[in-house]
């Protein structure tokens, strides 16, 4: 399969090429040129297959044709080795858990999923290929125990000292192994400036072969389609609605990909916080970035979604289309907040900040008839101070995140200079 660049000023590459260099020579991102639809005799079966199963099915119509069988297979089942369980919430509202994976959220997915294909296109060649990811947090933690123990390549997180949770900071500082945490006296600007520099610096990408994990890559965002398929198959009911917390709104774009595939999902709601670029798009067809403000929906902070592109590629760049098949809800912390205590009290089910603007739009926003699931993104516990002054009770760590609390933090020092970077990369 051939991928295009969605600003159409560089020659289609393979899929290679694509989850290689990550973003198309003219600053585009990668699209395959084709959505292949699946067969109506999958459809009938896939209430019956295994997570695995479907998420094999699903990637074949993908890389099918640029990966052999066996070895895409053996891709999908180690990335999909952890439960996906869809949560009665209410009458007519379900709960997607997507954070029972390593890090204990959705990331978890794609990140996994791109570190084994990555794997596998760089098997054969001698050289190491070196992972750039700057952090504010949970991206570098999805990304490093991703990537943990894979041949061939090489992690470098970078995030900003003093500037993340000690939590989070554990989970991608001990792991040691090819993976290196660089404590960055700066700020998560700082951190990203310092990973572009590097990416555009003709010196050191002759020195050694650099490449980002970041949610442009088609290896990341594709496989968060797998999940949509699972849930419809556990389902098995009629107009059914999605709805997903966004920020770069690249999960989202995995699961308008599943309706083209022929996926039974009448529409999808984008649930913002107060970063509503999008949804004030829906509104008036404006697209206005702007920088983002922070919320407790932290990772969807966003001012500029990155995939707001392939949005609109696979709509033709028609507003009324993307209207027909997309709404929008906006919420802000005060909104969340409340939204987490009702929940909490009235079904005794507990969200995260980000799960709550989705459970609040569909609560808000189905109509007779529906049926909604929302993608719940993170693990409560992941955002443990915030919900507990909100419902005023401990929330318990799972054990997964416990175990990371107990290793010895490993990390190296950085100044915010390029330069510094730069030499220490030389020296690597
Ligand atoms: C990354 C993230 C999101 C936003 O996902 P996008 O694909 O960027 O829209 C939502 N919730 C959590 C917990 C996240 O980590």
């Amino acid at each position: 399969m051939k991928y295009y660049s969605t600003n159409h000023q560089t020659p289609d590459v393979t899929l290679q090429e694509a989850v290689v260099k990550g973003l198309a020579a003219d600053k585009g991102l990668f699209m395959p040129e084709c959505i292949n639809a699946l067969p109506t005799s999958f459809f009938e079966q896939m209430s019956q297959m295994s997570l695995q199963e479907v998420a094999y099915q699903v990637a074949q119509a993908f890389f099918g044709e640029d990966i052999p069988a066996d070895k895409l297979k053996q891709i999908v089942y180690d990335t999909m080795n952890f439960n996906i369980p869809l949560v009665k919430v209410s009458d007519n509202i379900y709960s997607l858990e997507l954070f029972h994976g390593p890090t204990l959220a959705f990331k978890d997915v794609g990140a996994r999923f791109m570190a084994r294909m990555l794997g596998y296109f760089v098997s054969g060649q001698d050289k190491l290929v070196n992972v750039l990811v700057a952090t504010s947090g949970d991206t570098g933690s999805a990304v490093a125990n991703g990537f943990l123990g894979v041949d061939g390549i090489h992690v470098y997180v970078l995030y900003p000292k003093g500037k993340v949770s000690l939590i989070q900071e554990k989970q991608f500082t001990t792991l040691g192994k090819n993976v290196t945490a660089l404590e960055v006296d700066g700020t998560f600007d700082d951190c990203q400036r310092l990973v572009k520099s590097a990416f555009m610096d003709d010196e050191l990408n002759q020195h050694m072969q650099l490449t980002s994990a970041n949610s442009i890559n088609v290896a990341r965002f594709l496989p968060q389609a797998f999940y949509y398929f699972w849930a419809v198959a556990q389902l098995q009911v009629a107009n059914i609605v999605c709805c997903v917390p966004s920020g770069n709104f690249g999960n989202i774009t995995a699961g308008l990909f599943g309706k083209r595939m022929g996926l039974p999902i009448s529409r999808f709601i984008a649930a913002n916080n107060r970063n509503d670029i999008f949804y004030q798009y829906l509104q008036t067809g404006q697209y206005n970035p702007r920088p983002s403000i922070a919320t407790i929906a932290n990772a969807m902070d966003v001012g500029d979604p990155s995939n707001f592109a392939r949005v609109l590629a696979l709509y033709d760049n028609s507003h009324a289309a993307i209207c027909q098949d997309i709404s929008g809800a906006t919420y802000t912390d005060a909104e969340i907040a409340e939204e987490i205590r009702r929940v909490y009290e009235t079904n005794g089910y507990l969200l995260d900040p980000h799960g709550a603007c989705g459970h609040r739009a569909l609560r808000e926003g189905l109509r007779p008839g529906e049926t909604g699931f929302f993608i719940e993104t993170a693990h409560p516990a992941k955002f443990k101070d915030t919900v507990e002054n909100i419902i005023c009770e401990q929330v318990s760590i799972p054990q997964r995140l416990q175990e990371f609390m107990k290793g010895t933090k490993q990390s190296i020092n950085m100044t915010s200079r390029f330069e510094d970077f730069k030499t220490y990369l030389m020296a690597e």
